[in-house]
């Protein structure tokens, strides 16, 4: 029996994370110079999927379960956060790597999260600094907006004017609610 290069590699507990994050065996061949074969084998034999699971959980997050676990809703909010701690972790070790697939996967999903995210603060009412922020993430609004542009229709030049001046407004009130929600969950 030979030894596991892998497992015998100085460097084994980034690589054990890597793989356990869904870096590609091609990327993490490149950047650690170990064989794609060893890192197959070590991945069978040494990093069953229980292991792996436990290895992306990492250490407890840091939440405010108390406050969180008032509603659904709120507990929703712990689950997005968790995931985006999640996301942010892999995005690192992705980028530590090179792995440009995973990279450009993880920025889709994390762009995703954020807006779930916002729209769910926004409904919750946190992030009390900016009350127009939050306005703009209702559920109302949204609807509100659709029947506006919709009533507009008539007139493509008018309408064309009023949604710009609304992604503009949206866009500002996203980045706003970004930096609240960075505050709220570290
Ligand atoms: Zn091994």
């Amino acid at each position: 029996m030979t030894k596991c290069t892998i497992c015998h590699h100085r460097e084994h507990a980034a690589i054990d994370l890597a793989i356990a994050r869904g870096v590609s065996v091609l990327a993490l061949s490149r950047r650690y110079k170990v064989s794609t074969d060893s890192i197959y084998r070590h991945k069978k034999a040494h990093l069953p999927p229980t292991l792996r699971a436990k290895l992306i959980a990492g250490p407890d997050l840091d939440i405010d379960l108390d406050k969180l676990r008032e509603t659904e809703s709120q507990s929703l909010l712990a689950n997005l956060v968790a995931l985006r701690h999640r996301l942010f972790a892999s995005l690192d070790t992705a980028e530590e790597c090179g792995d440009g697939t995973m990279i450009s996967r993880l920025a889709a999903q994390l762009h995703n999260n954020l807006e779930i995210t916002g729209k769910l603060l926004g409904d919750l009412g946190i992030g009390s600094t900016a009350t127009i922020n939050n306005v703009l993430v209702m559920p109302a609004y949204v609807e509100m907006r659709v029947e506006l542009v919709k009533a507009l229709e008539p007139f493509p030049e008018a309408r064309q004017a009023v949604a710009a001046v609304l992604r503009g407004i949206e866009h500002k009130a996203a980045d706003a609610i970004k930096a609240d929600k960075r505050e709220f969950a570290s």
